[in-house]
C-alpha cells in the first residue's frame, strides 16, 4: 500500500492560489487522548467560521492557518459519491473578505472546513528514522512528543484501519492520504493540493 502526505509547506504563499486565514477565530476544546488526557490536537475550530482570502483567486482548495484546510462544493460533492473514508465533518465557513478584490465585488465560492480522523494507523519508527527528544516519556496510545527530526513516512504493519485520509498516530499534524486518494484527486483534475510520496517526505524544520 502506498501512502501521500498533503504538502502543506507553502500554506502561506499565495503567489498562484490564495491562502487564508481565521478571522475572529472561536474556539472549543482540544482533543484529548482517551488514556492520558493529553491533547492531542488544537482546539476545535467553532462555528461562527469566518476566514479572510489573501487574493480573489478561488481554486479547490485553500490551505493557511487552519489545522487541515477548506475545500470547495465541487470536491465535497464528489468525496461524498466517492466511497472515500477518513472526512468527519465538511464544516461551513463564511468568506468575509478577500483582499485586493477591487471594487467590483468578487462574490467567492462556498467553503467548508475538512475536520479529518485520527489515529487512522500508526507510524513506523524505526523505518521512518524518527528521532525523538531524548529522554521524554511517552504515552503508548497517543504517543504525543517532540520529534526533532524524521526521514520518511511509513506506517506500521496491519495498523492502518482502511481511511483514506487521517492523521497517523505518532506524527500528529501530518495529513496522510491513501492510494485511492491520490487517484481521486488526480481523476477529478482538483488543482492547489500537493500530495507527496509518504516515503520521500521528511521533516522540514
Ligand atoms: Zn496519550
Amino acid at each position: 500500500m502506498d501512502f501521500y502526505v498533503i504538502d502543506k509547506s507553502s500554506r502561506y504563499e499565495d503567489d498562484k492560489y490564495a491562502f487564508g486565514e481565521q478571522i475572529d477565530q472561536k474556539t472549543g476544546d482540544f482533543e484529548v487522548c482517551e488514556e492520558c488526557k493529553l491533547p492531542v490536537g488544537m482546539r476545535e475550530w467553532v462555528s461562527p467560521r469566518k476566514v479572510k482570502l489573501s487574493k480573489p483567486s478561488f481554486v479547490d482548495f485553500v490551505f493557511g492557518t487552519f489545522a487541515t484546510f477548506l475545500c470547495s462544493e465541487r470536491f465535497k460533492v464528489e468525496y461524498e459519491k466517492s466511497g472515500l473514508k477518513g472526512i468527519v465533518e465538511f464544516q461551513d465557513v463564511d468568506t468575509v473578505k478577500v483582499k485586493n478584490s477591487r471594487k467590483e465585488k468578487v462574490q467567492p465560492p462556498k467553503y467548508y472546513h475538512v475536520k479529518i480522523k485520527r489515529g487512522g494507523a500508526r507510524i513506523d519508527e524505526i523505518k521512518s528514522n524518527l528521532i525523538r527528544e531524548p529522554g521524554e516519556e511517552l504515552c503508548q496510545i497517543c504517543k504525543v512528543g517532540t520529534i526533532k527530526s524524521f526521514e520518511a513516512v511509513y506506517i506500521e504493519n496491519n495498523t492502518w484501519n482502511g481511511d483514506d485520509i487521517f492523521y497517523p498516530t505518532g506524527l500528529p499534524g501530518t495529513i496522510i492520504t491513501s492510494q485511492k486518494f491520490y487517484n481521486f484527486i488526480k481523476q477529478n483534475n482538483f488543482t492547489s493540493i500537493s500530495l507527496i510520496s509518504a516515503k520521500e517526505y521528511k521533516s522540514n524544520w
